[in-house]
């Protein structure tokens, strides 16, 4: 368990080795599984065996391991458009090997001051610099968006309501990631006080029927405390009208979240920066460095407005710990969230953000933002096609236009859109996914990751033009095989 020098060095080779050339491959690698179904199959059969007693060798098990990678969707290619793609950075990785090699303790600063402190530099820049909050904002640096979604609701709960939880009540819309409710409910609310506040036709929340919902539930004796809008939807990308809504959370009394996990870093680009107006109005924002930073995933944010009401939410200490000096200037990481012993996470950020410069992480966005504007121009050019938003950030929505208005038209648009779906991931040179959108089945091309660029998106929307026009040609019957 503990080589010498030599070994080590032949054994990080191995590793390197391994990894250099997978990452150099990726834009050749297949978008989907690189693996058959069956095979597929025989593979996570056979490899949950129990470890062995005795020693076993690298090169097997390294090879074990990739054979295990390609048993899956290319997440970290440039073909991968679906979800939001995370595609994560090799300069993390690095970091992280780093990282993970000293295994400085993450949880509390005195013992590991220093990294603490190129941590603490991190979440700034992401709570001052990125969301615009003041001085005296702060965060922690979290699994990943869910982790930091449930983490600001805490923190909003305990201000709000303290100890009596029983009518505290949520508003969020349909459009909400479903961790917004899963945080709630993780944080002791009923389920039935997560309120779904109607959206305009532009699937943004609308301000009015929030403030309607909100009065109506005081007046039934229900405590409203926490308004959560989305600064990109998952859907589609959509940004919540954010100022309106700050406004209304103030007049109101409630904490104001924002689920900016996708949109967030998009503030960084002047378009973005131009629709995220009222991002720097939030208590609290959930970013996702492992979408929109390209970092690798388990890289989430919270950062507030606040930093003393995370520590109101999250302080806890024992007889154990009594000769840590928590006097510092900055705060535990431990004190702010639920994890105690952790690694310093914002290692993996810190050495790309300074290794490539902001710059390089701006214009990357801003080519996203790009390439979804020409995706959208060009399916707006195709006739058997609804593309019905304009994207705020760096997702296309589009499906079958139903032949007239009846319902069996819309189902046959459905299905169409489904199967199309199908023959567009089968060329495995991209993969898209799907959602449904006020009851209609609807496809949606995410551009994230910072591999894909012009080529492979020319390359989708050609695939995409030619299966529209063969799916034209084949007969129902046939399309369904
Ligand atoms: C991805 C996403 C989340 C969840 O984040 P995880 O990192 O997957 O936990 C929450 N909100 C939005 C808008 C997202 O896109």
């Amino acid at each position: 368990m503990e080589p010498d020098r030599a070994a080590m060095t032949v054994m990080g080779r191995l590793v390197l080795d391994r990894v250099v050339d997978r990452t150099d491959r990726l834009p050749d690698r297949p978008a989907t599984s690189s693996v058959s179904p069956d095979a597929e199959a025989e593979l996570t059969r056979s490899l949950p065996a129990p470890p062995p007693a005795h020693a076993g060798d690298l090169g097997t098990l390294l090879a074990r391991l990739d054979e295990a990678a390609d048993c899956a969707l290319e997440t970290a290619g440039p073909g991968h458009l679906a979800y939001i793609p995370g595609s994560g950075l090799y300069t993390a990785a690095l970091a992280e090997f780093y990282n993970r090699a000293v295994n400085r303790y993450g949880g509390i600063t005195s013992v590991a001051p220093a990294f603490a402190a190129i941590e603490e530099s991190v979440i700034r820049w992401m709570a001052q610099d990125v969301c615009g909050l003041p001085t005296g904002s702060g965060g922690v640096l979290t699994s990943g968006g869910s982790m930091a979604t449930f983490t600001a609701t805490v923190a909003a709960r305990q201000q709000k309501l303290g100890e009596e939880l029983g009518d505290g009540t949520v508003y969020t819309t349909a459009f909400a990631h479903h961790s917004v409710a899963k945080a709630a409910r993780l944080a002791g609310i009923r389920a039935a006080h997560v309120r779904t506040v109607p959206h305009t036709s532009d699937l943004r929340m609308d301000p009015d029927a929030a403030a309607a919902m909100i009065r109506a539930d005081r007046h039934a004796g229900r405590r409203p405390f926490l308004l959560v809008a989305t600064a990109g939807t998952t859907d589609t990308g959509t940004i919540d009208p954010l100022p309106e809504l700050a406004a209304l959370a103030h007049d109101e009394g409630l904490w104001f979240h924002i689920d900016a996990a996708y949109g967030g870093f998009f503030r960084l680009t002047t378009r973005g920066s131009q629709r995220l107006t009222g991002l720097p109005e939030a208590d609290s924002i959930t970013l996702d460095p492992h979408k929109t930073l390209f970092m690798p995933f388990g890289t989430g944010a919270v950062v507030v407005r606040d930093i003393a009401a995370l520590h109101a939410a999250h302080t806890g200490t024992g007889d154990y710990l009594q000769d840590s000096d928590s006097t510092n200037a900055i705060p535990d990481s431990s004190h702010l969230g639920a994890e105690l012993t952790r690694e310093t996470r914002g290692i993996r950020a810190w050495l790309p953000l300074h290794l490539h410069g902001v710059d390089a992480f701006r214009n990357a966005l801003d080519e996203k933002l790009d390439l979804a504007e020409h995706v959208h121009r060009a399916l707006s050019g195709i006739a058997e096609l609804e593309v019905p938003l304009q994207p705020d950030l760096s997702t296309v929505i589009f499906r079958y236009r139903p032949a007239d208005a009846s319902e069996p038209a819309a189902e046959e648009a459905d299905r169409r859109t489904r199967h199309l779906l199908e023959r567009i991931n089968a060329h495995r040179r991209v993969v898209l996914s799907s959602t449904r959108i006020d009851g209609r089945y609807t496809l949606r091309l995410c551009v994230v990751s910072h591999r894909t660029h012009h080529d492979r998106i020319d390359e989708a929307l050609k695939i995409i033009a030619t299966e529209i026009r063969s799916g034209t040609e084949v007969p129902t019957s046939r399309a369904r095989s």
